[in-house]
């Protein structure tokens, strides 16, 4: 029950990418520390002043978004910009760009090529199945990533620990990409989001992944999950976040006239 194993740092009241980190870039998931973050259904002033703060501390003018929809489309971005279009996958060639995606159960997938576009995608048992992150990949190849260089990190969700899904939707996740990532039991099946999806990436040509492989609701980590809320119903969203910093960086206390 301790986030000790996770391959991700816990730094700051936030958790981190290693490897992406290493790369330069700005990579990781907020907790309940920085407050919820979503605001793709329920938009709220709160959320949008917990997302600007977070940029703010990461060194961002905003928070790059879309409403998620749990599909496979996916939208290049040159900066946070509004209305939010509606998509799963969001990537950039521009430095000094925030991407951010919500989740409280489904995967945050975060793709860089250390020289050129980054990406994050949105990936549920729905996206998952609807291969949301090759999607990524193959947009941001297109744009001009070396497929070769990528480098993708999965960060926090729902474990394969924790996630059971019943036959009938597990029978609809086999038709759409096979069982692999399936543990069939009595009554469904163990659904595995994080094995699923590292699987598309390395199909999709992604030679480097990393997996947090911290569960959002068993991991013992300050995180929201939506199949562990409350009674109330109530609960909120983290955010994951990939940016490299760049040109339209301000970091608090050193902007410039
Ligand atoms: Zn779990």
């Amino acid at each position: 029950m301790t986030p000790a194993t996770s391959a991700w740092a816990a730094r700051d009241g936030m958790l981190w990418s290693p490897s992406l980190g290493a790369l330069g870039l700005v990579a990781g998931f907020t907790t309940r520390a920085q407050g919820s973050m979503a605001g793709s259904h329920h938009p709220s002033d709160e959320q949008a002043r917990n997302r600007a703060a977070l940029a703010e501390r990461l060194g961002f003018a905003g928070v790059a978004r879309v409403k998620q929809v749990h599909g496979r489309e996916v939208v290049r971005v040159e900066g946070p910009r509004e209305p939010w279009p509606a998509a799963d996958a969001l990537w950039t060639d521009r430095d000094g760009v925030l991407l951010g995606i919500a989740a409280a159960d489904c995967v945050p997938v975060l793709v860089a090529d250390p020289l050129g576009p980054i990406g994050v995608a949105h990936a549920g048992w729905e996206g998952t199945t609807r291969r949301v992150a090759a999607a990524l990949v193959e947009t941001m190849v297109a744009g001009g990533a070396a497929r070769e260089r990528l480098v993708a990190a999965l960060g926090p969700s729902i474990g394969p620990c924790c996630y059971t899904i019943d036959e009938a939707r597990a029978s609809l996740v086999a038709e759409r990409i096979g069982d692999r990532s399936l543990r069939r039991g009595r009554d469904g099946a163990a659904f595995d989001l994080w094995s699923a999806n590292a699987a598309q990436l390395r199909e999709a040509g992604v030679r480097e992944i990393e997996i947090a492989g911290l569960c959002t609701l068993s991991g013992g980590g300050d995180l929201w999950s939506y199949r562990g809320r409350g009674p109330d119903g109530r609960y909120g969203t983290q955010l994951g976040f990939l940016g490299r910093p760049g040109p339209a960086r301000s970091p608090r206390g050193s902007r410039s006239s």
